[in-house]
């Protein structure tokens, strides 16, 4: 059956945030589409998450050339909703990619080589069945590739009409900082900064990350904001069969120490106590900060997702719950 967006879409609750200094406003709950979009799972799970996102007023959905498994499979997963059920509403959407992590064998299939930008975006367009995408991000820091050349690249994408806008994610703050400077430089300003930014990993704050990208007008958006899902009740009953843990990922078993296990509980209880579920608080405490633009959140159900959209009911923390979440994690 034909699918066609709720009407009630940007009026169920959804709040709207501007990326740094430009015309762009992302919802403050994006979707990622890293994992749990692969050609492993579930096409209709996959299409089901989507489709509830849009229509919940997720405007934002997050890709890379290489989401899966296997690689590039999250795009296409993305590129069949587009056709059957995103086409009319393309005008509404921000949807990225990116490129710099490992994609194809030989030498232009990772890093920041204009050869493997230019190229790995036009794969990505056909797989997810668009002309053109909202913003192309260089994936990650490339030590060896001149950084200009990578920039270079961003910049011309956009004047071949193929990305309205440019990020970068992971750069160290030195060389983010000479980006920015670059592409604003060539009219071509940096809209966001991608970064890991959760409870448990505070580095775009302690690195001047979130400041650097404020002063030069970029948003920033947080991802793995649920640290792949530590900082959610999953863990506090063992290792579901159906976790991420236990299908076995980037996300070890080994991570869950006894001691993290504790503080996730310990968290879980102030969560609670605010009325809220561990994830909806682990997103709150990042939107609390208004450098933050949009949480990028994963999801493997429906279900997850509209928990995760109800942090949104309050996302502002007394100073004595902030210091004990501190507390928790730090001592
Ligand atoms: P999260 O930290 O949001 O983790 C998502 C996982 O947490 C889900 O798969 C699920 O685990 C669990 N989860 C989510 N909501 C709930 C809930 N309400 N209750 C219980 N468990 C929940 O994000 P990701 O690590 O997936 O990253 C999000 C996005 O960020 C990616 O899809 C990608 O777009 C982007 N990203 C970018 C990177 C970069 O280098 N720029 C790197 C990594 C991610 P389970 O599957 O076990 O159910």
């Amino acid at each position: 059956d034909v699918y066609a967006a709720s009407p009630e879409r940007y009026r169920s609750g959804m709040k709207y945030r501007r990326a740094g200094r430009s015309g762009v406003l992302l919802p403050e709950i994006s979707l990622g589409l890293w994992h749990n979009f692969g050609d492993v799972d579930t096409f209709s799970n996959s299409k089901r998450k989507l489709h509830y996102a849009f229509d919940q007023g997720i405007t934002h959905f997050d890709l890379a050339n290489n989401y899966g498994p296997s690689y590039g499979s999250a795009e296409t997963t993305f590129g069949q909703v587009m056709k059957s059920s995103f086409a009319p509403y393309r005008d509404e959407l921000f949807i990225s990619t990116k490129a710099g992590h490992d994609m194809w064998p030989g030498p232009y299939g990772e890093w920041g080589s204009r050869k493997y930008l230019m190229a790995s975006l036009n794969q990505s367009l056909k797989r997810m069945n668009l002309d053109y995408v909202d913003i192309f991000y260089s994936h990650r820091f490339d030590p060896v590739t001149p950084l200009e050349e990578t920039l270079q690249a961003l910049v011309d994408i956009v004047r071949q009409g193929k990305a309205l806008y440019v990020g970068i994610s992971k750069y160290p703050p030195e060389a983010a900082r000479f980006a920015y400077r670059y592409l604003k430089e060539r009219d071509v300003p940096c809209l966001l900064y991608q970064g890991r930014y959760n409870l448990l990993n505070r580095e775009p704050e302690e690195e001047g990350i979130l400041q650097d990208a404020q002063e030069q007008g970029s948003g920033f958006v947080a991802f793995s904001p649920l640290a792949q899902g530590l900082l959610t009740d999953r863990y506090l009953q063992g290792i579901p069969s159906d976790s991420r843990v236990a299908r076995g990922g980037y996300l070890k078993k080994e991570a869950l120490t006894p001691e993290l296990l504790h503080r996730i509980a310990a968290l879980n209880e102030v969560a609670a106590r605010r009325g809220q579920t561990l994830a909806e608080m682990a997103l709150a405490w990042l939107l609390k900060d208004n450098r933050v633009t949009s949480v990028i959140v994963g999801a493997s159900s429906v279900e997850q997702l509209s928990d995760n959209l109800k942090a949104l009911r309050n996302t502002s923390f007394t100073a004595e719950e902030l210091s004990e979440i501190d507390r928790i994690i730090k001592g």
